[in-house]
């Protein structure tokens, strides 16, 4: 490993010993035969490492603690009136019965014509045309009759298109 790479680890994990077995090895076998290095390792440890060894733990100012709690309180506040503003706004539209009528009627139309009675598609209507035609033509046919049924496929030939088209 080059100098370079050593010192990054060094730098990384290797004083506080946080690096793996391997790489600690490797850094302890350089230290040893590199003066440069160890004179990094030193200075490191001298300057960086040991000062926040002997600190003292940082206790933050009382007020913090108060000024945070407060800002969550007033968040918490604001959501709460929100919330209530709208259960008051629907708790006065519920408490009109008019307004429970119309909105009791706008809902069964939509109901009724958006969902019910929604119109098929124009492919669908004519594969349900052709085969209701086809469904009253065998219930016809099985009776042995001879009926004019009337189907748009019958008028088509009865009025002579078929032919005339020709
Ligand atoms: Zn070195």
């Amino acid at each position: 490993m080059k100098c370079a790479e050593i010192r990054d680890l060094i730098l990384v994990g290797y004083a506080d010993k946080e690096l793996g077995r391997l790489s600690m090895g490797r850094i302890k076998r350089h230290l040893l035969k590199c003066k440069h290095c160890r004179r990094f390792e030193v200075l490191m440890l001298k300057n960086v490492v040991s000062p926040f060894r002997h600190a003292d733990p940082v206790t933050p100012p009382s007020g913090v603690w108060h000024n945070i709690s407060t800002i969550i309180y007033e968040h918490h506040e604001k959501a709460q009136r929100f919330l209530d503003n709208i259960k008051d706004d629907l708790d006065s539209i519920f408490s009109h019965p008019v307004a429970v009528t119309v909105m009791t009627v706008a809902l069964v139309f939509i109901l009724v014509f958006g969902v019910i009675l929604r119109p098929l598609p124009v492919e669908m209507q004519l594969v349900n045309g052709y085969l209701a035609e086809q469904e009253e033509f065998l219930r016809i046919a099985d009776t042995g009759k001879e009926v004019y049924l009337g189907t748009a496929t019958e008028d088509f030939i009865i009025q002579g298109n078929f032919f005339i088209s020709r």
